[in-house]
């Protein structure tokens, strides 16, 4: 482990991976978040502390893309793709998903501080009805329960799950999320009712970060960010229907240009659980959508030949400065770590 650690560390000082990244063909890189938070305990501990980042470690990490790289947005990288731009080297663009309304409050301003500018793609339904996604849900239900030793009783297979065990938890957790990928609207709504009532607790939603708002979302268009779709309901599109998938991406789509005004540029799958995470069925709604790019949780870096329906990314939580650096210098030198 400390062996590593030190070579990471030479890697970066001695800018071997930049030399191996000036012999490749050029490759830009699109950073993904979620929440971003100044309460970094307390919101790992009640959603998913894979997708929360520490306000500080989030400041940290926008003053080094301004003064290590070059932050650009996704509309730049669509034309850089199309041909008809020039991008510098070492170019990056910041997404966040699911659209929480910490990305409005703190990591906006944050980027603004370093005239970055980012796209923030809105879950729509949860942003409409104020309430968390359901996989935070979900997650909180099984993280709370872990804590409290809790036995739940599924009152349909009358199968009892012991929650205080790790395995068991963890199993519990993939038998009850898988189904809500695949579910949509009312269907999910009711599904993650009738778990939360198993339970008998559940996230209030003023306990944590909430959605932001359209209002906050119109604003955010102001400072110059750009708003996404990121569905309506924060399923995996490739395991529903076509009817269903029409509807999760365009029906967003509709609601998202009324709100906002202007049509919607930039789309992200939603990747809950569940691969894969797209398919020819979902490509064909988000081209026949005019998207200017979709981007996805697969791991990598874009290069001119990249389709822009189907962009890579780079997922970014709280990583220190050398995490951070060595995930985007290994990134861009064609290094999956
Ligand atoms: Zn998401």
């Amino acid at each position: 482990m400390l062996f590593k650690e030190k070579f990471k560390t030479v890697l970066l000082k001695t800018r071997a991976l930049r030399l191996r990244q000036w012999m490749l063909p050029q490759a830009v890189a699109i950073i993904a978040y979620h929440s971003v938070t100044t309460d970094w305990k307390k919101q790992s501990d009640y959603i998913n502390r894979g997708i929360t980042t520490d306000a500080d470690k989030f400041n940290e990490q926008m003053r080094i893309l301004r003064n290590e790289y070059n932050p650009v947005t996704l509309d730049e990288i669509a034309e850089w793709i199309r041909g008809t731009k020039l991008l510098p080297a070492r170019s990056v663009a910041v997404t966040f998903d699911d659209g929480f309304a910490d990305n409005y409050y703190i990591a906006a301003p944050i980027m603004e501080r370093y005239d970055i500018r980012g796209t923030i793609y809105l879950t729509v339904d949860a942003v409409q009805r104020g309430e968390l996604p359901w996989f935070c849900r979900t997650a909180f239900l099984f993280q709370q329960a872990a804590a409290r030793k809790i036995v739940l009783l599924d009152s349909e297979t009358k199968r009892t799950w012991n929650l205080g065990n790790p395995d068991e938890n963890r199993e519990a957790f993939i038998y009850y999320n898988y189904p809500c990928a695949k579910l949509t609207g009312e269907e999910l709504r009711n599904y993650i009712e009738k778990l939360e009532t198993w339970f008998n607790f559940r996230l209030d939603r003023n306990d944590i970060s909430g959605m932001m708002t359209f209002e906050q979302a119109r604003e955010l268009r102001q400072r110059g960010h750009n708003i996404g779709n990121h569905t309506l309901s924060h399923c995996n599109l490739a395991h529903i229907s076509q009817e269903l998938l029409c509807q999760e991406i365009a029906g967003a789509d509709e609601i998202l240009k009324r709100e906002l005004g202007e049509p919607v540029e930039h789309f992200s799958y939603p990747h809950p659980c569940l691969n894969p995470q797209w398919n020819d069925a979902t490509v064909a709604e988000t081209e026949k959508l005019n998207y200017k790019t979709v981007t996805l949780t697969s791991f990598g870096v874009v290069t001119q030949r990249s389709l822009p329906l189907l962009l890579p990314r780079i997922m970014i939580s709280n990583q220190d400065n050398k995490e951070f650096r060595w995930k985007l210098e290994t990134a861009l030198a064609g290094i999956q770590t």
